[in-house]
Parts: C-alpha cells; structure tokens; sequence
C-alpha cells in the first residue's frame, strides 16, 4: 500500500494489555497501518518509549500530574503531547485517525469513545465498560454517524466472524463462552478466603488487573452479555453462557434453522486485535497455531450461578436495562479496586454490586447526563460500603 493509504490508528490506552498487543499488531504490519494517537493513564515511562518508536501526531497523558514530565522527555521530537483526562476528548475529536481502538479500561473510556463514534470514525472495541453503561446511546449514535463498531473482546469477535455473510439471516440465539476463570468448581467456603495474587492467576489469558479479577467472578461474562446484546441487537434470551473451559471456541452463534456457527483458536488476543484492525481481510501472522491432535478433549458446563452470583445479578441488569447496567458497572469497579487494594473479600464484591443496584434509584430511560449521575451515586453508595 501507498504511504497516503495506511490506516491511521488512535490507540485509547496505548499502555495496558490490548494496546501493547495493537502495537506489537501495527509492528508486525508497517505497510498497513501508522500510529496517529497514543493515551495513557500514568505509565509515562513506557509512553514516551512507545511515542519514539511509534512517532505518532499526538499523545496524550491522562494523569495531569505526569504532563511536564512526557512533554520534557519528547521535547526534541514532533510529537505533541497533552494531559489530563479531558484531553483525551479532545484528541478523539481530530480528524487526522481513521480508527480508533477503545483500549482505556472502565467507565473513563465512555467520552473519549463516544467522541470518536460522533466524528464517524471506525472503533475497534476492546471497552465492554461503554456499552455497559450507555450502549443504547452510543449505538444509536453509531448508526446515525455510520461508524462501524468493530468488537475486539474475543468473544464478540468470533459472534462478529460468524455473522459475516449471514446479514439477511436471523440470530436465534448466541453462545457466550467462558472459561470459568482460576476459580472454577470452587465453592463459597473456598472462595471466602481467596486473595488478589491468587485472583490475578487467570488459567488461559493475561489481562489487565481488573478484567481478571472480573474473569474470577465471572462478572466479565456479565458484561458481555450485556455489551453482546448492544453490539448485536438481541433480547437478553437470546444469550446463553457456557462454561468451556479451554478457551478454543471463542464463541457461536446459533441460526434459525439449528445451523451453529463458532469461531476457534488458541486463546491469543492478538488475533481478535488485529481482525478488527484489518476488518474484512486477514492477514498472515505468526500467531501459535491450535492443534487438533493434540488439544485433547473440549468440555461445555453449566455455570454455577449459586456460586457465581454476579451472572445473576448482571443478568437481572440485563433484562431491566436503564440505568442498571450503569450502576452494576460502578459498583463493580469500586468493589473490584476495593479488592485489589485489600479492603473487602473476594465475595464482598458482589455483595457490594448487590446492594447498590438495590439502592440507586431506577431510572428507565436515562440521558447520558442521568448515566453520569447514576455512575457517580453509585460509586458513592459503593464507596460508603467498603467501610463496614
Ligand atoms: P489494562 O489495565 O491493561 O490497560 C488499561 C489502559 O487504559 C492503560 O493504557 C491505562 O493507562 C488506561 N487507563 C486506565 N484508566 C484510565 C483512565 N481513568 N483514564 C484514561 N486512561 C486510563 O486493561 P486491559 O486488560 O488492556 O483492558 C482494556 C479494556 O479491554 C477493558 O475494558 C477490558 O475489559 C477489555 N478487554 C481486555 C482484554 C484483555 O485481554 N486484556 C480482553 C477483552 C476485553
Ligand atoms: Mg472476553
């Protein structure tokens, strides 16, 4: 491809577990893609490193604290350098990318996304968190600017590969894999006493901190029955979770006539990264290859939802929308850091999720104003938990 034809990318999170591997992705394929905008949160350090290799127009600090320090370190070079968290709104706003990869981890990925999606540009989509809370706004934001939401998440990657083709066919229903995290076939009594060290083991992928320990508590899976009924327009019983524990089939889709499709591989997120960037075509890469012969046996169970409440409680936000999800999300991310940092037990958390959707007031069809004020009483009510 000529230079002028290069996919321009913006990678929101540049710095976590998806936006290292995009970057090792537009490594490996310099004649399709050049790096447009770089984001952090607070590792500065490996921002500067990444904005020498990658020479990107822009990047952007998000923790203002850090913003002399990465501007000193790229003084001599073309890179302009921003900081603080409404920078990166800004940023999304450029007309200088083709696509952006929603990398950042959380709620705080909800604006700059949405920007982007409001200045039409391609999204490749790693940030479940912003449909979580506002998917119905920002796909119908998505259809009327026409900018294609790509899904990296493997699961809805391989939902997204099954569909290809298959436009004018209904979907009965989807087939959301799990691995069941390090936690599986464990019981209460075990769990009560499960540590973070332990938490962050996660058997077949390695992620940022907190969708680990989301994969722990199978919270994860909650979220994306939730970001797979946006992403795919579906009633919540069109979604079905499976245990499978393997992590091979990404995922399947069953059709109207019984035909099931599945998308597999070995569990490398490199691959759902870079189909989303390349969108329709493949590319080579030298990703490991899956081999029948010595994969051994893939087992399907039911999860166990007494256990695992969290899949109850994201299911039950599933089916009341509103404002739920929103709060779920919040109230997840506070019980989660609250976790990480020691403070409440592994099953504290999805206490802690329960009794704030209990608590915050519902509200059936919320502005993104409203998605805001729910995020932030929730946080506050959740917050107010940790202290018992
Ligand atoms: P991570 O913690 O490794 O990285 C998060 C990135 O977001 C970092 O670059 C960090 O600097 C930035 N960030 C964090 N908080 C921010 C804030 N408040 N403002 C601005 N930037 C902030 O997380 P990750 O594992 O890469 O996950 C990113 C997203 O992708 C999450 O939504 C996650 O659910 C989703 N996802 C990740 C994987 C995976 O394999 N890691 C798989 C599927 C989906
Ligand atoms: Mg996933």
């Amino acid at each position: 491809m000529a230079e002028e034809e290069k996919k321009r990318i913006a990678i929101f999170g540049s710095t976590g577990s998806i936006g290292t591997q995009a970057l090792d992705v537009i490594e490996a394929n310099p004649e399709l893609f050049e790096v447009e905008i770089l984001t952090a949160q607070s590792n500065d350090q490996l921002l500067v490193q990444q904005a020498r290799k990658f020479k990107p127009n822009a990047v952007v600090i998000a923790d203002e604290s850090k913003y002399e320090k990465v501007k000193s370190e790229l003084a001599g070079t073309d890179v302009k350098v921003f900081g603080g968290s409404t920078a990166l709104e800004e940023v999304a706003d450029f007309d200088t990318y083709d696509m952006m990869l929603a990398g950042i981890v959380g709620f705080a990925g909800l604006l700059p996304t949405l920007k982007g999606v409001e200045k039409g540009k391609a999204i490749a989509l790693a940030n479940k968190e912003t449909l979580v809370v506002a998917g119905d706004i920002v796909m119908q934001k998505a259809l009327e600017m026409r900018s294609p939401i790509i899904p990296v998440d493997s699961e809805h990657s391989a939902i997204f590969q099954c569909l290809v083709g298959e436009t004018r066919n209904k979907i009965e229903k989807v087939i959301l894999t799990a691995s069941g995290g390090p936690f599986l076939g464990k019981k209460p009594n075990f769990l009560v006493n499960v540590k973070r060290d332990h938490a962050l083991q996660h058997p077949n992928w390695k992620m940022g901190a907190k969708i680990t320990v989301d994969s722990a508590t199978l919270m994860n899976k909650g979220l994306e029955m939730i970001e797979a009924k946006w992403l795919f327009n579906l009633l919540p019983e069109q979604i079905q979770v499976i245990i499978h524990s393997q992590s091979v089939i990404h995922s399947m889709v069953q059709f109207e006539d019984g035909s099931i499709k599945a998308q597999l591989g070995l569990p490398d997120m490199k691959i759902p990264i870079q189909y989303a960037l390349t969108f329709p075509h493949r590319y080579a890469n030298d990703s490991p290859r899956a081999n029948f012969r010595k994969l051994g046996t893939l087992t399907f169970e039911e999860p166990d939802t007494k256990t695992f409440r969290n899949l109850v409680l994201a299911t039950l936000a599933l089916e009341k929308g509103g404002n739920l999800p929103c709060v779920l999300n919040a109230a997840n991310e506070i019980a989660v850091w609250a976790f990480l940092n020691n403070r409440i037990g592994f099953l504290d958390m999805t206490a802690v999720v329960e009794k704030t959707m209990d608590k915050i007031t519902f509200i059936e069809k919320p502005n993104l104003a409203e998605y805001f004020e729910s995020d932030g009483e929730a946080r506050n009510f959740a917050a107010s938990l940790l202290n018992m």
